[in-house]
This record gives C-alpha cells, sequence and structure tokens, in this order.
C-alpha cells in the first residue's frame, strides 16, 4: 500500500481513537454543578487554536493534499514511529481521563465537589493530559510530512498550553491551596523530573 495513504489512515484513526475515549467523559461531566470558571470566551479562543493545529489543518492535507508545495519525502521509518507516538499518546490520554473522572473540563472549571487528583499518572507530572496531547503534536509531525501540516499541532497546542498553564495552576492554588502548594513542590508539569 501507498506510504502516504497508510500516513493518512494512521492520522485518523488517533483522531477517532481520542474522541472515542474523550466522548464518556464530556457526557458524564454535563451532570456537575460548576462552581467556578475562568476565562471563557479566552479559553475558546485557546480551544481554536489547538482545533485548528491539531484537527483543521492537518484534516485538509489529509483529505485535500494543500498545501502541496510543503511536502517532502516519507519513509517507512517515519511511518512506524509517528503510529507509536500516537498510541502512546492515546493510551496516556485514557488514563489521564480515567484518573481525573468527574473533575475533567474542556476550559477552565472548578466543580461543586471538585477533588485534587494526585494519583494514577497525575503522580508523575501535574498536566499528565496536556503531556498526552504534547505526544499528538510529535506524532502528527512525524506522521505528516508537510512542513505546514506537521508542526501545525505543536504550534496550535503549544499557544494553548502557553496561555492556559499559568492560569490553571492560579485556580487550582486558589481553590487548594497549601494542598496544590505541596502536590506541585513535588511534581513537574508535563515531563517527570524535567519540565
Ligand atoms: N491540566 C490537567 C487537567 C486538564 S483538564 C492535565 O493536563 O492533566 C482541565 C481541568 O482539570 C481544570 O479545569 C482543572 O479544574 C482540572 N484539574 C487540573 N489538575 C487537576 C488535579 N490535579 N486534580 C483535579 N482536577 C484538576
Amino acid at each position: 500500500m501507498n506510504l502516504i495513504l497508510a500516513s493518512k489512515i494512521f492520522w485518523a484513526i488517533g483522531v477517532i481513537g481520542w474522541y472515542a475515549i474523550r466522548f464518556p467523559f464530556e457526557r458524564r461531566v454535563k451532570r456537575e454543578r460548576v462552581v467556578d470558571a475562568r476565562d471563557r470566551l479566552r479559553e475558546r479562543i485557546l480551544l481554536f487554536c489547538s482545533t485548528m493545529g491539531l484537527g483543521i489543518i492537518p484534516g485538509i492535507w489529509v483529505f485535500t493534499g494543500f498545501p502541496r508545495s510543503a511536502d517532502y519525502p516519507f519513509t517507512v521509518a517515519q511511518l512506524v514511529l509517528g503510529a507509536l507516538v500516537f498510541g502512546f499518546s492515546l493510551w496516556l490520554f485514557r488514563r489521564t481521563h480515567k484518573d481525573l473522572g468527574k473533575n475533567w473540563s474542556v476550559t477552565l472549571e472548578i466543580k461543586d465537589k471538585h477533588k485534587l487528583i494526585t494519583g494514577g499518572v497525575y503522580r508523575y507530572v501535574r498536566h499528565p493530559m496536556y503531556s498526552a496531547f504534547f505526544l499528538w503534536a510529535l506524532a502528527q509531525l512525524i506522521l505528516i510530512p508537510n512542513w505546514i501540516a506537521g508542526p501545525a499541532g505543536f504550534i496550535g497546542f503549544g499557544i494553548l498550553f502557553a496561555f492556559r498553564v499559568g492560569r490553571e495552576e492560579g485556580m487550582m492554588l486558589d481553590t487548594f491551596g497549601d494542598e496544590y502548594r505541596a502536590y506541585s513542590a513535588r511534581t513537574a508539569r508535563i515531563v517527570p523530573g524535567v519540565f
């Protein structure tokens, strides 16, 4: 089979797999009462950037080949490595959803019965779900041999991360105080022991 077609299929399976993991949680959290929501408009704009980079721009390349002039050569090694990284990202994504449960939200929110999660994959980093998204962006970079559609995920999600993570930690500090301060002191943000 054509290598490029295989990479497009892997990308599509990854995106569908991601949504299949997320969908049941979206339904579950709808029933939770929100007691604090921050910067809703700003958060929507950040989500738009992330969706463009991880979904729309690579999606256009996958379905139309645009922008063809930015294509570069592709090998089996890229296909295999990209698929492995995507698989790892989905595994981590599923773990983070299981661990966060009803405390999860798409934008910055605190629930009525919000609990601070520090176990499971949250033992190693404070933002494992964002680690999973960065792994997805890395998989996209490896799987899509195009100078624009490949790195778009890193740029789109990178913008969301950069403009959100400090405010998210501020909100968690306001809600959980010393408990979150102690948790932050013993964990890195997205790469265990590094950052
Ligand atoms: N930044 C985390 C969570 C992403 S979901 C991660 O990357 O895994 C975003 C929501 O999760 C925020 O609105 C916040 O209310 C909640 N949250 C973040 N860290 C949390 C934690 N350790 N325990 C419970 N809820 C958390």
